[in-house]
């Protein structure tokens, strides 16, 4: 597998806190309800904590209860990337970042509609931002140039609001 992002792990335990290390990089789980985005409920997206590619959207986040941060889908389908995982005597479906190879947890065929998913994120394998405020729909300013508020993002086109 050849990632567009490649550090040793040497060069990851300098970047990341010992937490976030363990986690995306060594396979680890955080304690359930002990996360910082397991109650998070900001609009915004999440970014890998390792490489900063966007991972997933606030929009599809969702209260599992399960004590992690769940989702129903990626924020795009390329950004993750999905392998079966054997460890701990259960058959599992791990879920790594695309880009560079990050544990960012699990899915589970458990979720919501639409997708009946539920990605169980780890909060120390991402990094929230909110959203950009040129993102409103009540700016008063209705076309300022080149603003690339969707940063090309086609899951995102489908949750905007009218665009008249
Ligand atoms: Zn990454």
């Amino acid at each position: 597998m050849v990632r567009k992002v490649e550090k040793t792990l040497k060069e990851w335990a300098e970047t990341l806190t010992p937490n976030q290390f363990q986690i995306a990089r060594k396979k680890g789980t955080e304690r359930a309800f002990t996360g910082e985005y397991n109650n998070h409920k900001g609009d915004g997206l999440y970014a890998c904590v390792c490489c900063g590619e966007t991972l997933f959207d606030s929009a599809h986040k969702y209260d599992s209860g399960s004590g992690w941060p769940s989702f129903f889908q990626p924020a795009s389908a390329e950004a993750v990337e999905e392998e079966s995982d054997r460890t701990l005597g259960m058959h599992r479906t791990e879920v790594l970042c695309d880009t560079c190879g990050a544990h960012l947890g699990h899915v589970f065929p458990d979720g919501p509609e639409p997708t009946g998913r539920r990605y169980c994120i780890n909060s120390a394998s991402l990094s929230f931002e909110d959203r950009p405020m040129s993102e409103e729909p009540d700016n008063l300013t209705h076309n300022d140039g080149h603003d690339h508020a969707l940063n090309g993002n086609p899951a995102q086109q489908m949750t905007t609001e009218q665009d008249t």
